[in-house]
Formats: C-alpha cells, structure tokens, sequence
C-alpha cells in the first residue's frame, strides 16, 4: 500500500480520523460519537465524522501530529463564539495546513455521486503540506465564510441545534471542479481543487463557480488570501451569511 504523503510503500499504514482525533477531542471531550453530520446543499444521505483514512505511513502520520495540534487550537477558538461577524482569528501556519489536510482526508474518503470514486488530487499537494510550503496554494483556493450563528444553533437541548462540525463535497462537471465544504461552528471552510487534476485556466473556473454558489446556493464566500493570512498571522472574516440564510441551513442539517 502506498503512502499518500510520501508514497512509499508499506505492508500497514496507519489509521487516522479524517478530522483529526485531537481536534475532536478538544471539541467533545474524550469519549465521542456521532458528532457531527452534512447536509448543506440537498437531500443526500448524511455522513458522520467517524471516518477514518487509512493510507498515511506511521512515519508520515507523524511529521503532521503538529499540524494536528496547531488545528486543535484553532477549533478551540472558533467553538468560543457562536457569531463570526467582524472576527478576526489568529492563524498559525500549521493551523491553517490543518484546514487543507482536513478537507483533502475528506476528499480521499468520500466519493463523488455519480462516479463512485473518490477524487484524485495532485501529489504536489501532500509533498506541499508535509514541508508547509504554501506553494500548495497554487493547487487549491481556500475559501471561508462566516455565518451570523445564534447560540440556540449549536445549543445540545433545542430542537433546532445543527453539529458543530458538518462536510460535503459536491462537483460542478461543467467547469470540472470539486468543491469541498467543511464547516466547524460559525466559520465555514470551503477548499476548490479540479477534478481530475485538470488545472487548464484554473481561477477562471474557480471564479465561475463562486458566481453560482452565490447565486444559487446562497453561500456569501471570500477567497483568503494565504499569503497575507500567513504574514500577519490573522484569518479576517468578512463575508457574512446571514442568520435568515442560516434558517434554511439549518432545516437540512439539523
Ligand atoms: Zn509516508
């Protein structure tokens, strides 16, 4: 079996959660099930997050643990509010790997509807995130959104509450791009890779399909600019959905 990072061959590889196990428990404590669950943008079946990678080396697995970590912060921070308006997060780097490692462990572990398969993802991308190098940017945009969340959302005894953390990916063959969708509380992480690895006039289409989901989907995203995330340290939220948008949401993954 080969390593996704760097490719080797192993007779075992080890096993991860695809969000990972520190980050869960620091959302949940230490005894967690069924935490979290999807559905933003129609009427498929619901996944948990008890999903599991299995095709990262021990070796490998470990070159991230720190990345883990740096997510483990961040999520901290971001279950503290209920409302993203105006916020501005402080980022590290790896805290920012870990969003991208995140979403790529969902992509290699959920298929697309239509082919079955899961998607296929340049291997530039791991080599990438194991030396942090942000030249990973140029094989993914990295999106965020904040929501104008209310503290009944997430509150465990109201009827109406959603999960802190909810995943889809969905494609638009047309313009031949995967999007995937992780939200964690209020701040909503939305990573564009091509299917296929088909990078031909790649921010074009990237741009075509932020207009769609805007326009029919009602999503309010912001591209982040890594590069200034990176030097100031500082993810600033400032496209907001609206808690009357949210309402909607909430209807289909509550
Ligand atoms: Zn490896």
């Amino acid at each position: 079996m080969r390593c996704t990072y760097c490719g080797n061959d192993y007779k075992k590889l080890s096993r991860e959660h695809v969000i990972s196990r520190t980050v869960l428990e620091t959302a949940f404590g230490k005894s967690n099930t069924n935490i979290a669950r999807s559905e933003l943008w129609g009427n498929k079946p619901l996944k948990d997050h008890e999903h599991i990678v299995k095709d990262v080396c021990a070796e490998c697995n470990n070159k991230l643990s720190s990345i883990d970590l740096a997510g483990s912060d961040f999520v901290k921070k971001v279950l503290g509010f209920c409302d993203s308006t105006n916020k501005k997060l402080k980022i590290t780097k790896e805290a920012l790997f870990w969003i991208v490692k995140t979403h790529l462990n969902f992509l290699r572990v959920i298929p697309d509807v239509e082919t079955k398969s899961c998607y296929k993802l340049d291997s530039q991308i791991y080599k990438s995130l194991m030396c942090r190098d942000a030249s990973v940017f140029k094989f993914l945009t990295l999106c965020v959104e904040g929501w104008e969340g209310k503290k009944y959302f997430w509150d465990r005894n109201d009827p109406r509450k959603i999960p802190i953390f909810s995943y889809k990916s969905v494609r638009f063959p047309f313009y031949n791009m995967v999007v995937s969708d992780l939200v964690i509380k209020s701040v909503d992480t939305i990573v564009f890779v091509p299917f296929e690895t088909d990078y031909s006039n790649f921010g074009e289409r990237v741009s075509k399909v932020i207009d769609i989901m805007i326009h029919d989907y009602g999503f309010n995203p912001q591209t982040v600019d890594p590069h200034e995330v990176l030097r100031s340290g500082e993810l600033s939220i400032k496209n907001i959905r609206s808690h009357q948008s949210l309402l909607g949401i909430m209807k289909k993954i509550g």
